[in-house]
């Protein structure tokens, strides 16, 4: 089992990281403007979680350091969004980042099925649970339920990385997916400033 630190309002100073992180987040749902950001889930890979509640309208400068840190590499699945919440709501450019759902869609062309349970199930067989996805993120307390949930959502993300790069050396498509996380900070920003629905590729 793993685990889990609660943080409130902020990172503590006190916490270092071993190389990479992953993140994740949980908002009020999936509306970049009308959802407040309530929760930062952050692991080393090493089987500890990092839980940092967010409180409305209090920065939350640690956090914010982190994830701007271009020596750190922040890695999430599906990166898009919680880049462009935590623009939105910690006003910060996360950088460098690592996806595993880019990963996985330029890498497992076979399968349709590029969900952090789906990757979790078919590269690690590991059966994660979706079921507090939908829960209220904004409560007083969490639930156990809730933060082993939070957790869980991070503390595979390191493996599915490792399986994932073996799958995009193998396919020829490592530079493109290092060309297409480089781009998240900016498709998120795109989001944030109102590109949202809109593929600016697109005829
Ligand atoms: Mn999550």
């Amino acid at each position: 089992m793993a685990q889990i630190i609660l943080h409130d309002g902020d990172l503590s100073p006190d916490v270092t990281f071993a190389g990479s992180v992953a993140v994740d987040t949980e908002t009020m749902g999936l509306h970049l403007w009308r959802d407040r950001l309530c929760l930062v889930q952050l692991s080393a890979g090493d089987g500890v979680c990092h839980l940092v509640r967010i409180h409305p309208g209090t920065p939350a400068p640690g956090l914010a350091a982190l994830m701007a840190d271009p020596d750190r590499e922040k890695i999430f699945h599906y990166a898009r969004f919680d880049v462009a919440v935590m623009l939105r709501r910690l006003g910060v450019v996360t950088a460098p980042i690592y996806c595993t759902k880019i990963a996985s869609r330029l890498c497992r062309t076979n399968t349709d099925a590029h969900g952090l349970r789906s990757l979790c199930k078919d590269l690690l067989g590991i059966e994660i649970s979706k079921q507090m996805q939908s829960s209220d993120w904004g409560a007083p307390t969490l639930s156990p339920e809730q933060m082993d949930y939070a957790a869980n959502d991070v503390l595979y993300l390191h493996r599915l990385r490792e399986t994932l790069d073996t799958m995009l050396e193998r396919e020829g498509r490592m530079d493109l997916a290092r060309a297409c996380f480089g781009f998240v900070p900016h498709r998120a920003a795109l989001d944030v400033a109102g590109w949202a629905d809109q593929d600016i590729f697109d005829h």
